[in-house]
């Protein structure tokens, strides 16, 4: 049987919830609330019930699950009161601001036997997948970096999220989904965490970050999150022992170059303005392979049928609680890093 959702916050990403919900085989879109009463008519013009009031939501015996998509630092106490009245509860990214917050969380959900995930829909995004699947299928053998770069050029947007108070900034923004996506592909054993902020456009919050990632295999990840690059960088480049593979844009499939020779005896120099050069000359298809990689298919609907799958106890959380303690637990070593100036020990 289908679950009751609410959905509290009736904004961007609330919205996407609510047509989400509309049209998903494991939930029925019981109603939303929202703090806006402008948001509140908005939904009833769209023949959604509105609730008049958090407490009327939380007294409602109807509701299985409520989706929290408010902004960042209301999340902890909305979820709290959420599970504490024994809802299962999904938040939006980032899950909250700290570790400590996040703990307080976890507990609430413990103590109440409740489920409770974040909203990690880029791992549904399928240049993060094309990129997953060729790493762990050692496409280009074993993997010593990976950069994941988002370039746009249009600023921190001007709502709240360009507010310290409200939990703004784009690590919190971008950087989590992309820190996710990063532990998805490398896992967890990370041990060292550099990180730069940029304060270009905002000065009150990072408006662009470049945070570096060091493994106990010596591999490494690079994550760059930029608001003011008007040539953008490719999306991911990841470097392996047998190859490369790059995805430019979301739209583009991966390409990879996968060395067949490394030795030839027949280099052809390639010439610059110092002269001659072996070291940089191109290589040639009787060395490299070239191919486009197929494209993954993803359904975001798996999200919503994973975590009622999760209530019923026939799955697993996709996004368990250990996944959401260490996203955040990076988030902080970045914010750490950026601070000091220093390398962290993670
Ligand atoms: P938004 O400003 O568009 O919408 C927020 C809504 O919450 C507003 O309508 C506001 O009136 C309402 N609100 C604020 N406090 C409330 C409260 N205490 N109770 C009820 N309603 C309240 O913001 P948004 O872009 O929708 O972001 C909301 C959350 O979703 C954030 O945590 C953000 O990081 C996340 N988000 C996630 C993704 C994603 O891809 N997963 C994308 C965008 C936003």
């Amino acid at each position: 049987m289908k679950k009751n959702l609410v959905v509290v916050g009736f904004g961007g990403m609330g919205s996407w919830h609510a047509d989400h919900a509309l049209e998903s085989d494991v939930v029925t879109l019981k109603g939303i609330y929202d703090i806006d009463p402008a948001k509140s008519a908005l939904a009833k013009s769209h023949g959604i019930y509105a609730y008049s009031s958090y407490d009327e939501v939380l007294a409602d015996k109807d509701v299985d699950i409520i989706t929290v998509a408010i902004p960042n630092d209301q999340h902890k106490d909305v979820v709290v009161a959420a599970l504490n009245a024994g809802k299962h509860v999904l938040c939006e990214k980032p899950v909250t601001l700290s570790t400590e917050l996040l703990l307080e969380m976890i507990d609430a959900a413990n103590k109440n036997d409740k489920m409770f995930s974040v909203h990690q829909n880029r791992r549904f995004d399928v240049d993060y997948l094309a990129m997953k699947t060729i790493h762990d299928r050692g496409e280009i053998g074993d993997i010593f970096n990976i950069e994941s770069r988002v370039h746009g050029s249009r600023g921190i947007p001007s709502d709240w999220r360009g507010k310290k108070e409200f939990g703004g900034g784009m690590i919190y923004d971008w950087g989590i989904h992309l820190i996710d996506q990063i532990m998805m592909i490398k896992g967890k054993d990370i041990k060292k965490v550099y990180c730069r902020l940029d304060n270009i456009t905002n000065k009150e919050v990072d408006d662009g970050f470049k945070l570096e990632l060091y493994y106990g295999d010596s591999s490494r990840a690079y994550i760059e999150l930029g608001t003011y690059n008007f040539i953008a960088l490719p999306r991911f480049y990841m470097q392996g022992t047998k190859g490369t593979a790059i995805i430019t844009d979301w739209r583009e499939n991966a390409k990879i170059v996968k060395c067949k020779h490394w030795h030839e005896s027949d280099v052809l120099p390639v010439e610059n303005a110092a002269g001659l050069t072996k070291t940089m000359a191109p290589r040639d298809s009787v060395t490299v392979d070239e191919y486009e990689f197929e494209r993954p298919v993803s359904d975001v609907h798996d999200y919503y049928r994973n975590f009622c799958d999760a209530i019923e106890k026939k799955a697993d959380l996709m996004v368990s609680n250990e996944d959401m303690l260490f996203d955040i637990k990076v988030m902080e070593a970045a914010f750490r890093s950026a601070k000091s100036g220093q390398v962290i020990d993670f």
